[in-house]
């Protein structure tokens, strides 16, 4: 039977002062369309991230979606998109009718790789199509290697598409994720940093992409006392009474990415973790033991959110426990934890899409899980995490620990 009360992966975390910015909504009756929590909460976001301009709309997802319309993506086009990352970031380029072409990760931020970026741009064109856009994703808050991105993409001059909706808070060198894109995206859906139950946000420098992306996100209707439409649009605004959430949501944010950050650290001191850096990836073996259980390091400069905690479970360190095992024990204890993201090009949906990669993401996939990182856990919260998975590997097989070869990617010869 399941008696303590159920641990979640990420629940929302309120202040109490979005009420305010709710109450004031309705004491002006102001509650649609836009109005001054709107414009604060864009306001807000433009100062957190030094962007010129920002559009809050219903979701990351539109967001993204407008993001594709403003750089022209069309019917037949293709759009290369990083494979390891949630299926939000690829189906608004199906949205367009277009082809999303998926790219595999590097194993030191688990995002896409600049080096496969170029190889598939070079081979798109080769045959016959130079791509669109290119979507990179700074997955569970780990920012992507952007420089190396940004300078791939301006050599054949493709627009980068942030999607930071789990990055806000994280940075490189001061700069902070969702100022690195042309276009930016952000998420406030219910899992995220912070949330307004649903919502998202598109961020540029350029005046004119936002003021487009607000007159497309409003049904795109042109100047005229009547109701006078030239090009297609859609209802993709957020809410008076939403952005309200977000301005109060905004007064936590720091404090939210330091909880998130000392959830980090508790479960790597508690679990005994080894990390995950480039040199042991690529390393055939190593000789010191381990318990099996790898974090992913930041690499220098680097400052993720630590949106979600990610673990990876090399089962021939821990005695055949796999991270299934972990799940279900978690979930017996009534926690609740998640595999890694499925890679785009391992999913159904999109079997028929192109693919470029050696097998990174599918092996994070095979490993890794998701432990409870709400800003809002406590540490008895955090404790029966831990403790639940000291139980299982303590019951592991020892008797087949005897193969202790560390997690490893190898990349197959050219
Ligand atoms: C949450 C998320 C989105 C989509 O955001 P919604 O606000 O849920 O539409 C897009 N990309 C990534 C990587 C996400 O995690």
């Amino acid at each position: 039977m399941k008696s303590a009360s159920r641990i979640y992966l990420s629940s929302p975390h309120m202040n109490g002062s979005e009420l305010n910015y709710i109450h004031e909504a309705f004491r002006k009756n102001w509650i649609a369309p836009l109005g001054a929590n709107v414009d604060g909460f864009e306001e807000d976001l433009q100062a957190f991230t030094s962007r010129g301009h920002a559009a809050v709309v219903s979701s990351g997802t539109s967001a993204l979606h407008l993001a594709l319309v403003l750089c022209g993506v069309e019917s037949g086009d293709e759009v290369i998109c990083q494979s390891f990352t949630f299926t939000a970031s690829a189906n608004p380029i199906r949205y367009q009718g277009a082809t999303p072409v998926f790219v595999d990760s590097e194993t030191e931020t688990w995002n896409m790789d600049p080096a496969i970026l170029e190889k598939a741009i070079l081979d798109r064109i080769k045959n016959g199509k130079k791509p669109k856009a290119i979507i990179v994703v700074h997955l569970y808050g780990m920012p992507a290697k952007m420089r190396r991105i940004q300078k791939v993409a301006s050599t054949y001059g493709i627009p980068v598409i942030e999607d930071a909706a789990e990055a806000l808070g994280s940075m490189v060198e001061d700069r902070k994720c969702g100022s690195f894109g042309l276009l930016s995206v952000l998420s406030f859906n219910g899992n995220k940093i912070i949330t307004t139950s649903g919502g998202g946000a598109l961020l540029a420098d350029d005046k004119k992409s936002i003021e487009r992306a607000r007159f497309l996100a409003t049904q795109a209707r042109d100047q005229a006392a009547h109701y006078e439409h030239s090009q297609l649009g859609y209802n993709y605004r957020m809410s008076n009474i939403v952005a309200g959430i977000g301005r109060g949501q905004m007064n936590s944010l720091d404090e939210y990415v330091l909880a998130r950050r000392a959830n980090h650290d508790f479960y790597f001191r508690e679990l005994n973790g080894n990390w995950l850096t480039a040199a042991d990836a690529s390393a055939k073996s190593r000789k010191e033991s381990s318990n099996g259980i790898y974090f992913l390091k930041e690499p220098a400069g680097y400052f993720s959110n630590r949106w979600l905690t990610t673990i990876l479970v090399n089962p021939a360190e821990t005695g055949g426990v796999t991270r299934e095992d972990l799940r279900l024990a978690l979930e017996k204890e009534n926690i609740e934890s998640r595999p890694l993201w499925k890679p785009m090009h391992m999913q159904p949906l999109y079997e028929n899409s192109p693919y470029y990669g050696w097998g990174v993401s599918d092996r994070l996939f095979e490993l890794g899980l998701c432990l409870p990182s709400g800003s809002n856990l406590t540490d008895e919260e955090r404790f029966r995490v831990v403790s639940t998975i000291k139980k299982r590997l303590k019951k592991a097989d020892m008797n087949s620990k005897q193969n202790n070869s560390r997690v490893t990617f190898t990349r197959p010869a050219e």
